[in-house]
């Protein structure tokens, strides 16, 4: 199979992938009310990442320091939102099923108080860092998949943007989207509770550290900061941009240290 095939192969299972999501709500009990649910989710999500995106980039042209100098030519804005819109989709046609597992009254994986998370706030703190490490594995292993041949038709969109402003923070295939936010199916397991605050906590601090981490230029307290919780930084990820074979990791910079995929060890391997 040639490259080319294999991208446009991409595309079509992309697109088939889209109706086959909208086309499953047709299987659901109460399909109204996913297909409800799945608007208002969707309506919700692009509100806060076209919305997040809006502000960070203003704030971006504003101050900080740029990492790739004077921007040359125009931005792929309307590009990058179309993506990200595409994959806020995608993540609502998930999302809504547990959305309608709770407003039908049925027991969910969602759960707002401590003892139907299963203990008190030292297995929250735990379920915490649990998640964490969780996510941040799950999305290096993922990307690394993404970057290998076979694969990378469906991670080629977000490599478009080369210079990235925060709007390219969630534009991804809907192939990717479903790899990276189908642990939301867990919701739909009551045996599996997720305490609400701490889940919807980590999931705004995701979004925002996405939009730092394509907003294009650094703040030397962020740079300074995220690095020390072991987090990724606007300049590390904008490497991931113009670079493209380096740091993978989208939550922290742990699994590329540790494989030596970081941009230092690219750097290092080069010189030895
Ligand atoms: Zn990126
Ligand atoms: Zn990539």
């Amino acid at each position: 199979m040639t490259r080319l095939s294999r991208m446009r192969g991409a595309d079509w299972i992309n697109t088939g992938l889209l109706v086959a999501m909208t086309a499953a709500g047709l299987l659901h009990p109460d399909p109204g009310l996913f297909f409800a649910g799945l608007l208002q989710c969707f309506a919700v999500l692009t509100a806060i990442v076209l919305g997040g995106a809006y502000v960070s980039h203003k704030l971006s042209q504003r101050s900080g320091t740029r990492i790739q100098g004077p921007r040359r030519g125009r931005s792929m804005i309307l590009q990058e939102a179309y993506e990200s819109t595409r994959a806020m989709y995608t993540v609502a046609c998930i999302s809504a099923w547990p959305i309608a597992q709770i407003q039908m009254g049925d027991p969910s994986g969602l759960v707002w108080t401590t003892e139907a998370a299963g203990g008190g706030m030292l297995t929250i703190v735990a379920q915490f860092f649990f998640g964490v490490i969780l996510a941040d594995a799950w999305t290096y292993w993922k990307h690394r998949l993404l970057h290998t041949q076979l694969f990378f038709g469906f991670h080629k969109q977000h490599h478009s943007f080369r210079d990235p402003t925060p709007f390219a923070g969630f534009a991804i295939s809907p192939f990717e989207a479903l790899l990276t936010f189908c642990p939301i199916f867990l919701l739909c397991i009551p045996g599996a509770p997720h305490y609400a605050p701490m889940y919807f906590g980590l999931i705004a601090a995701f979004v925002g550290l996405n939009f730092y981490l394509h907003c294009g230029v650094t703040y030397r307290l962020a740079e300074w900061l995220l690095p020390k919780l072991l987090l990724n930084s606007s300049a590390h990820h904008n490497l991931h941009h113009s670079k493209a074979n380096v740091n993978f990791g989208e939550v922290s910079f742990f699994w590329d240290r540790l494989c030596k995929t970081s941009w230092a060890d690219a750097q290092a391997k080069k010189l030895g």
